[in-house]
């Protein structure tokens, strides 16, 4: 019962397209999931960028998704991937739990939270230091809080965090978002959110909870300290390959190297989403990696 045509490293937006895809191609399709499906997007609260959806949560988007591939028959275990090698045709992939064997591989695995690096961060997560706007923006109703970045995700969360706080200052470190125009636009119309720009958070206030934090301007060196009770740290994503180092090339940034086809150097074992070496990291295209990789995993299965 351990064996598949195709085993899938992920159950996020690349991870389940490749399952609905390999599906519908008859192969038999194991998902293999370390945290909970959804991957990323279950932190966004709306995505208006899908096309044809205009508006759906990202719980939703994830819930259907999960619901459209299992119908089809993919199974899918909440079972953290440790290894996995390629012996010829045969692929071994080792979970915490178990050993399974498959054909063709497709790592979806995406990409985890980039640490702001402030002495005392870790120590303060929960206790107002937060990853995660959609989850915890609650706790912080009517308070002061801060997101730092400037990055689609810093945008959104700070968008987001606007409704439910008294108020948002959005830290960034330079004077121009990286993150889409439009939604910086909306964040100006928000009487209660304050831009400190060419700004680094240099140090974390308070003892058991956060009260506040230092940023230092870059530009002129002054230092300010912004009381708040909240800090939500979007300061980008790290590609989660570590335990496919010595199975595929990635690059300096540790992107799984791979071109538009979703190959990697190894035959039978593919890339898709936002661990792999790519321009635009989108929902969109990871779920069109989903279905390349699939179609490429099923082309090699086939052959
Ligand atoms: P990102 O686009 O890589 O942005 C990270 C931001 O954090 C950048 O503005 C960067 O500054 C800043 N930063 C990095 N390291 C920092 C540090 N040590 N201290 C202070 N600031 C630091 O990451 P993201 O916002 O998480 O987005 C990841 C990908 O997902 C992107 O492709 C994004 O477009 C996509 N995304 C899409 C949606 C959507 O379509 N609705 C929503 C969320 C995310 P610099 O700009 O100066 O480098």
């Amino acid at each position: 019962m351990n064996q598949f045509d195709l085993i899938v490293v992920g159950a996020g937006p690349a991870g389940l397209t490749a399952a609905i895809y390999a599906r519908r191609a008859s192969k038999t399709v194991l998902v293999l999931e370390a945290k909970a499906w959804g991957g990323q997007i279950i932190n966004t609260p709306d995505i208006e960028n899908y096309p044809v959806v205009a508006h759906i949560s990202g719980v939703d988007f994830a819930n259907d998704l999960y619901r459209q591939a299992t119908a089809l028959g993919a199974e899918v275990r909440l079972e953290k991937v440790v290894s996995v090698q390629a012996q010829g045709q045969t692929k071994r992939v080792q979970t915490t739990k178990n050993e399974y064997e498959a054909g063709a591989v497709i790592l979806a695995t995406g990409s985890e939270n980039r640490k702001l690096g402030v002495e005392r961060e870790q120590a303060l997560v929960g206790r107002g230091v937060s990853y995660c706007a959609t989850c915890d923006g609650n706790f912080f109703r009517k308070r002061d809080v801060a997101v730092v970045g400037g990055g689609n995700t810093a945008l959104e969360d700070a968008l987001y965090l606007a409704d439910i706080v008294n108020k948002v200052y959005l830290i960034h470190r330079r004077d121009s978002f990286r993150g889409e125009e439009s939604t910086v636009a909306r964040l100006r119309g928000k009487q209660n959110v304050e831009f400190v720009y060419n700004a680094n958070v240099t140090a974390l206030l308070g003892e058991k909870r956060l009260t506040g934090v230092e940023v230092t301007d870059k530009l002129t060196g002054e230092k300010r300290t912004l009381a708040i009770d909240g800090l939500f740290v979007a300061v980008g994503r790290i590609p989660e390959n570590e335990s496919f180092r010595a199975l595929i090339d990635v690059d300096e940034a540790g992107y799984a190297v791979a071109g538009e086809n979703c190959r990697t150097r190894v035959p039978g074992i593919f890339v898709a989403g936002d661990n792999r070496t790519k321009e635009v990291r989108q929902l969109v295209t990871a779920a069109a990696d989903g279905a390349v990789a699939a179609t490429e995993a099923v082309k090699y299965l086939n052959a």
